[in-house]
């Protein structure tokens, strides 16, 4: 890879330029009588058509702007990398944590006291919601829900219940409403075929 000196067909000297990272070829007319110019001769002409030579590495225009992307891209993350942030809480902090939690959490029914979980102690106490997370598992108990959750649920099941009868309600008056039609509509055809009975005159006079 890099540069292999050819000579043309013609007799002219050339040089043969290999991309390092896709393999690529492009010949320049180079003179390579003199062995360590025709680098220095080719590169120019390379560059016109967008090739780069760094660090002693000959990549073609697409390979170049590959390496140029993924050098921005590094540079972007190296920015965006937060500066380092403990990876463990100090021993105060757990001292503090397990002390909250101490409040936060009833440990006989297992779970967060209304209002509070992993998160509210964790901003509460400015540490990472990780730490609070492991502490509450090793020294407390489950997250599982709080006494908002469980209330929730109670509320929900009420509601359930009540929505039920209020099915059930519905079915029987649905019921009664279709003996009601029925009857109506019994009632109607007896009335039809007492009309055909008595005859139209009749009726007529009637009304
Ligand atoms: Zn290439």
């Amino acid at each position: 890879m890099g540069f292999k000196p050819v000579r043309h067909a013609s007799g002219q000297s050339r040089v043969q330029c290999i991309c390092d990272d896709c393999g690529r070829e492009e010949v320049v007319c180079a003179d390579f009588q003199n062995r360590n110019g025709f680098a220095k001769q080719a590169v120019p002409k390379l560059q016109k058509i967008g090739w780069a030579y760094v660090s002693r590495r000959l990549r073609c225009l697409s390979c170049e702007a590959k390496r140029k992307a993924n050098h921005m891209k590094d540079k972007v993350e190296t920015v965006v990398e937060k500066p380092d942030a403990p990876k463990e809480p100090s021993r105060a902090q757990k001292r503090e944590i397990i002390l909250w939690l101490g409040e936060a959490y009833d440990a006989a029914k297992g779970c967060y006291v209304a209002g509070e979980t992993d998160h509210t102690v964790a901003e509460t106490l400015n540490v990472m919601p990780g730490w609070v997370v492991n502490i509450r598992e090793e020294f407390f108990g489950p997250d599982g829900s709080n006494e908002d959750l469980a209330a929730l649920k109670q509320d929900i099941a009420a509601q359930i219940t009540a929505v039920e009868a209020f099915q059930k309600d519905l079915q029987a008056r649905l019921l009664q409403i279709g003996s009601d039609l029925g009857g109506m509509k019994a009632l109607r055809d007896r009335l039809a075929k007492i009309e055909q009975a008595v005859g139209p005159r009749v009726m007529k006079r009637v009304s």
